[in-house]
């Protein structure tokens, strides 16, 4: 496991105590590359902007087309979702169906993927949908 894997596991296993008070999961929320990126502190290549959610192209894209989605809000990980986070994720869902279309993916295709924890392949500790398209994406992943 990466040394970054392995913090964000650690930081991930620790109590939510401090949630609310400008942590989640004991990660500042000012540290998270995706809250800056929401926030505007870090440039991106944004490519769909409404008040809760965000898509912007992925910076090591795995296809001719890689975007990510995001809430703004916090959460860590799918693992980290709450009831209330429902109506969220599915606008968060048709945002991601609406930018296919947009981008002219959905006749042949695309894929969408929500890596989850170590094992998931997650790298960055703020939830994200990957929406990949542009070429045949082979099955099963690595
Ligand atoms: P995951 O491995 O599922 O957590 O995906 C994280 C994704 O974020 C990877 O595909 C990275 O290439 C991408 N990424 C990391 N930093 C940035 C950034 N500053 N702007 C855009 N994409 C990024």
């Amino acid at each position: 496991m990466s040394l970054l894997g392995r913090a964000q596991v650690e930081a991930w296993g620790q109590p939510k105590h401090l949630k609310g008070r400008g942590y989640v999961n004991n990660i500042s929320l000012q540290a998270c590359i995706f809250c800056k990126i929401a926030r505007g502190e870090l440039p991106a290549t944004v490519v769909h902007d409404e008040a809760d959610l965000l898509a912007f192209r992925d910076l090591s894209p795995q296809s001719p087309h890689h975007t990510l989605l995001i809430p703004r809000k916090h959460i860590a990980s799918l693992d980290d979702l709450d009831e209330d986070d429902g109506d969220l994720m599915g606008r968060l869902m048709l945002a991601a169906r609406d930018l296919a279309r947009r981008q002219g993916l959905a006749e042949a295709g695309y894929r969408l993927v929500a890596n989850v924890g170590a094992d998931g392949g997650q790298s960055v500790g703020h939830l994200h949908l990957h929406l990949l398209g542009g070429r045949p994406l082979s099955w099963p992943p690595g």
